[in-house]
């Protein structure tokens, strides 16, 4: 940096020098003609004070020699280049030739025969001065040259002076002597003015240089930094920011042209589950991978780009952009079947997409990204590598999920999530000897919702452990009111859905709920579904914590799924309840009656209670119980119910009562 600022100065001092050269030069000429005029009209003065000498005329032709001699020496500098290439050499040689017309300027006073400085050639005094003050004053750029010129002058009017010796020339001499004092200072510091204007202008001139220099760098970086800003560093396919700005251009550019933008919001299937085996730099690899293939399928033809984590967008325009783009999202589909190396094995990606098209289905882009982003919703709500095209029952489907999921939390604390509890009855004598805990939410704007979708939100919002919580709550406050009702050993039980066991610890959150209220855990029962029994995530271990901690497990809607009797029978569980689709018109169903009776034998075979649910009419409820089910649950004996109206019905008159509880209608 400082080499430079020196060799800045170094190339300023070099031009501050060519420009003294080139002022000198621009008057030069005129300069030695109007020198020569005066020479002459001198000699002319003296020619009519004096008459005509041979000294004068000498005198003059030596200083027109001079004159001459430097204008063929400027002539030749100009010729030579040496103003353009070695100013400094030109100026010494000028003032060379300033110092010999000074000399042959001196010599005047000494070649006037009878020469009378403070008489009548007095005025050749007046000329002289004025000549080296003339020089002065014009040449304020380059003082050497001027005073080159001026120094003999004015030495030889002092010396002249003293010559005369009287007092009134000794007194001008000590004036031409203060006066040439004068005139050097001035010449000197006028110089310096030159130069230093001068160099702020070629300082002026450099920042104004390093200005558009620093400029055309900005303009370079900030070109850099907006590709960077557009681009996703991982996949180096357009990033967000990008896609939603092109987005709303191309919506804005499809109403101006009538033409349909559409959109593609593709997501990777268990993308985590890869990241999570494998670690973020195998998780990256695969981003890279699926980006080559979404742009090798998709080409030139739309706009890909990722959105972040592992979903990403295209978006497509032109008259046929939806066909288009269905086509795509197959293709795509497709080409994620091909195997992508992950951590040293290999792995099929699978996608889900999500479509929606401008303006058959959105009026904005706003409207059609949160369209798109609900059919990939949607997608992958029906599991892996699904395309789904928005319609307009889906955004009412998704904003009531949305709604629900967002109300679920505090509909769980403010309690207007309830737990309602339908009674489980013996089918010989009608005594009750337990109840299903089933929840109730009455959405305060879209009514009641129903179990299984409240499930389903409680999962995507992580709510599912504060949901079975506050039913095992009202479950086990229920447990712990029955024996004053007269039903000690009823059992209360609870639904478990499978994919909590590889959320949270099943058996520590019944434990946190039923060990303070002293509940017995034989009578709290644990419904898990066939799905659970397949140690799914674990599940097979919080099971075995389950029956450790000895609540009772029961098998739930079986014969829908596929069940491993070995694990059944391993599990140690208590109760298989046999789905409603086999128990309902079993008294019109031959083959469900053969179903359910090789069911009860199997039940006696593994000792496994088995109980039946779903039952809704008197006749079935009779012939189940011929087939030897011993236990039900259904409409004809009570629908669930709140707790309240659940103490009315218990308290109810019944016709008969039996050792195990109170008898029902
Ligand atoms: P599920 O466990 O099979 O529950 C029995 C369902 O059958 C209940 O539906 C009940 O109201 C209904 N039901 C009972 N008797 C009859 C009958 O005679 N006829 C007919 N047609 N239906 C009858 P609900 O309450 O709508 O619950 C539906 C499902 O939601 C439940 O099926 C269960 O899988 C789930 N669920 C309910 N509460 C919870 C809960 O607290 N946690 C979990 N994880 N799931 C729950
Ligand atoms: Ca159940
Ligand atoms: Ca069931």
């Amino acid at each position: 940096m400082d080499t430079r600022i020196g060799s800045r100065k170094g190339q300023h001092q070099g031009e501050l020098v060519r420009f003294q050269a080139d002022l000198i030069m621009s008057s030069h000429t005129s300069t030695l003609l109007f020198n020569g005029f005066i020479t002459l009209s001198t000699a002319g003065i003296t020619v009519i004070n004096h008459g005509a000498s041979l000294g004068v005329t000498v005198w003059a032709a030596i200083v027109l020699l001079t004159l001459a001699f430097r204008y063929v020496a400027a002539a030749g500098c100009v010729r030579s280049g040496m103003i353009a290439h070695r100013p400094g050499d030109a100026l010494t040689l000028l003032s060379f030739g300033a110092l010999v017309s000074g000399l042959a300027w001196s010599a005047l006073p000494f070649s006037v025969d009878g020469f009378e400085g403070s008489g009548r050639d007095a005025a050749l005094f007046l000329i002289m001065v004025g000549t080296a003050s003339g020089a002065i004053v014009k040449g304020i750029g380059y003082s050497q040259l001027a005073m080159a010129f001026a120094t003999p002058l004015m030495l030889s009017i002092l010396i002249s002076l003293m010559l005369v010796g009287d007092s009134a020339s000794l007194l001008l001499a000590v004036n031409a002597a203060a006066l040439t004092t004068v005139l050097y200072r001035h010449s000197l510091s006028a110089e310096q003015v030159f130069a230093s204007n001068e160099l702020a202008k070629l300082q002026a001139a450099d920042l104004a240089l390093s200005l558009s220099d620093a400029h055309d760098d900005i303009l370079r970086k900030n070109g850099r930094l907006e590709v960077l800003a557009n681009c996703d560093p991982v996949t180096g396919l357009a990033n967000r920011t990008h896609f939603n700005s092109r987005l709303g251009g191309d919506v804005a550019r499809a109403v101006a042209v009538d033409e349909p933008v559409a959109l593609l919001l593709l997501d990777l299937d268990r993308f985590k589950s890869i990241n999570d085996s494998f670690g973020h730099s195998a998780g990256d690899a695969v981003l890279m991978e699926v980006g080559r293939r979404l742009r090798r399928v998709v080409g030139e033809d739309g706009l890909v780009a990722r959105l972040g984590g592992d979903e990403f967008g295209i978006i497509l325009t032109g008259s046929d952009a939806r066909p288009r783009a269905l086509a795509y999202a197959t293709d795509l589909q497709n080409a994620s079947q091909e195997p992508v190396p992950v951590g040293g094995t290999t792995a099929v990606i699978c996608i889900s997409v999500g479509l929606a098209c401008f303006p058959a289905q959105a009026s904005s882009a706003e409207e059609l990204m949160a369209f798109a982003d609900m059919a990939l919703y949607e997608a992958k709500d029906h599991g892996r590598r699904r395309i789904r095209e928005f319609d307009p029952a889906l955004k009412a489907r998704i904003e009531r999920q949305h709604a629900v999921e967002q109300d679920l939390a505090e509909a769980i604390r403010d309690g207007s999530v309830e737990a309602w509890f339908q009674p489980q009855v013996r089918l010989d004598t009608s005594a009750v000897t337990g109840f299903e805990a089933l929840l109730r939410w009455t959405h305060p704007r879209l009514g009641p919702i129903s179990p299984p979708e409240v499930v389903q939100a409680a999962h995507s919002q992580h709510l599912a452990e504060a949901l079975t919580e506050h039913v095992a709550t009202a479950a086990c406050d229920l447990l712990t009111r029955l024996p004053a009702l007269g039903l000690p050993e009823a059992t209360v039980a609870l639904n478990i859905s499978p994919r909590e066991f590889s959320l949270y610890c099943v058996a520590d959150m019944l434990g946190r709920v039923a060990g303070p209220r002293g509940i017995n855990p034989a009578l709290l029962e644990i419904e898990i579904t066939e799905e659970a029994t397949l140690d799914t995530d674990g599940a097979g271990e919080q099971l075995k914590r389950l029956e450790n901690a000895g609540y009772k497990l029961a098998v739930d809607d079986f014969g829908m799924g596929h069940s491993s009797l070995a694990y059944l029978i391993d599990l140690k569980v208590d109760r298989l309840k046999i789905d409603r689709s086999f128990v309902k018109g079993v008294a019109g169903s031959r083959t469900n009656q053969s179903l359910i009776a090789a069911l009860v034998g199997l039940g006696h075979a593994l000792a496994l209670d088995i109980v039946v649910e779903g039952v809704e009419t008197a006749e079935d409820a009779e012939v189940l119980a011929l087939l030897g089910c011993r236990v039900a649950q259904g409409y004809h004996f009570a629908r669930p119910m709140p707790l309240a109206a659940l103490f009315g019905w218990l308290g109810a008159d019944r016709p008969a009562t039996s050792e195990e509880g109170r008898a029902v209608a």
